[in-house]
């Protein structure tokens, strides 16, 4: 029926009509009524939201495309689907146009962006002191039911935190590898290892997990907000495990007795000893008044994770990040490699080019290879902490002068242009993440990973 037929039946020109088709205009319902009569169809019919066909919907689909900011951006002439553009040339443009779309939006970044990234999320939390009011309360209101009574937080706790939110937990030994936690959203099932992760034991990860869940993350938009996501999760995470009131009223006790130490915190939170150094940084600022400095890394000295608000000046590059940057060798996260018992804390007085800093290191033994954890304060809030009568004092001119990044002239005199070192990749720290939803995961291997755990 052409629009001069139909608009005859219903007494209105055909351009009123046309405007309709085209969305420019709303019909009143006794047109709608009108037209419905005149078509033989029910009124609801002509108000269905769902396209009538495949045809329709893939004009539908292919006209919204086009409104697409990035679409419009290839410069291409606005293409008009007549009834002779056959249906699965429709299908190849949108094809093509959700695959565009999906390319541009997806969470990746280049190092340089990462590191920037890093390097922007690293001022808010220096200038916030660590510390995240907000998670806090989201962490005392998840154990608040559980009648949690400080020091460790047990394993049936733990749990009912996790069936509060409506999850369950399994723990598998075929999780994909790249994954440290895989959820089953329609199941609201959380799937783990039953082995600790690296630095991140299975009561971590499960936190971790519903960290995300609890504070209402959504699939990060990009890659600054990814990072962001993690930082948030984990602050959860280490928030539940050590929560503030118990920890808060035990390191001041501590700090009273002159007594400090991140090894106690450790031991009656039972956690890493990675975890409770972090943990001591949210707490330090907020409860004790003091600034302090969070550093992890290699026997190399390649720099991981590092967080300070009291001066201490990180290496870093032009785009100011530190992470993959080399730490100064007088500095404790470097000297505790050579120290007679790395596994025990490590404490030493460094003087730098910001002033004097008083430091606690530590080897924490992952599974392939140890990390140094640093903690450290400046000088004049040494005297809080056990360890304070260390005699070990180093002095570093790090980053700017002769140091340690240049090897001394004489040595280097016998020896510059006589040497081919072929260098060991360090090139994971904050590599460009694989593309994907969720940076660094295989979404394949997530998936079948679901499919097999569905049919069991
Ligand atoms: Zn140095």
């Amino acid at each position: 029926m052409t629009l001069a037929e139909l608009g005859a039946r219903v007494g209105r020109a055909p351009s009123a009509l046309s405007l309709l088709e085209n969305g420019r205009r709303e019909p009143k319902l006794s047109l709608i009524e009108a037209l419905a009569s005149a078509l033989g169809v029910p009124a609801e019919e002509l108000l269905r939201r769902q396209p009538p066909n495949r045809r329709a919907q893939l004009e539908i689909a292919l006209a919204d495309a086009q409104r697409d900011p990035w679409y419009a951006e290839l410069g291409l002439p606005p293409l008009r689907v007549g009834s002779r553009v056959p249906s699965d040339v429709l299908e190849h443009l949108l094809a093509l146009q959700a695959e565009l779309r999906r390319q541009r939006t997806k969470p990746t970044a280049t190092p340089e962006e990462a590191r920037a990234a890093n390097a922007d999320l690293r001022v808010l939390m220096s200038e916030r002191g660590n510390y995240f009011a907000e998670i806090e309360a989201a962490a005392a209101e998840a154990l608040a039911p559980v009648g949690y009574q400080g020091g460790a937080l047990s394993q049936g706790m733990l749990l009912s935190v996790v069936s509060r939110y409506g999850f369950s937990v399994r723990y598998v030994q075929d999780l994909p590898r790249s994954a440290r936690s895989v959820t089953d959203l329609r199941n609201r099932r959380i799937y783990l290892r039953q082995e600790p992760l690296g630095m991140h034991t299975p009561r971590a990860v499960l936190l971790q997990t519903l960290g995300h869940f609890v504070l209402g993350h959504s699939a990060p938009a990009d890659f600054g907000d990814f990072l962001r996501q993690r930082i948030e999760a984990n602050y959860f995470a280490a928030a539940v495990l050590v929560p503030e009131q118990a920890a808060a009223a035990f390191l001041q006790h501590a700090k009273e007795a002159k007594d400090l130490s991140v090894e106690d915190l450790r031991d009656v939170f039972s956690v890493s000893y990675e975890m409770a150094a972090h943990r001591f940084t949210n707490l330090a600022t907020h409860h004790l008044g003091l600034p302090c400095h969070f550093v992890k890394n290699d026997e190399g000295g390649i720099i991981y994770k590092a967080y300070e608000n009291d001066g201490v000046v990180f290496p870093s590059d032009e785009t100011g990040a530190i992470e993959g940057q080399r730490m100064c060798k007088q500095w404790s996260g470097r000297q505790v490699f050579s120290s007679p018992d790395r596994f025990s804390p490590h404490h030493q007085y460094s003087d730098t080019p910001s002033g004097t800093y008083w430091c606690s290191a530590l080897v924490d033994s992952g599974r392939e290879r140890g990390f140094a954890i640093t903690l450290g304060v400046p000088y004049e809030h040494s005297r809080w902490f056990r360890g304070r009568d260390s005699t070990r004092r180093t002095t570093s001119a790090c980053p700017d002068g002769d140091c340690c990044q240049h090897p001394p002239a004489a040595l280097a005199a016998r020896w510059d242009g006589m040497a081919w070192p072929s260098a060991r990749a360090h090139s994971h720290v904050l590599l460009a993440l694989p593309s994907g939803s969720f940076p660094g995961v295989d979404e394949t291997d997530v998936y079948e990973f679901l499919d097999r755990q569905a049919a069991s």
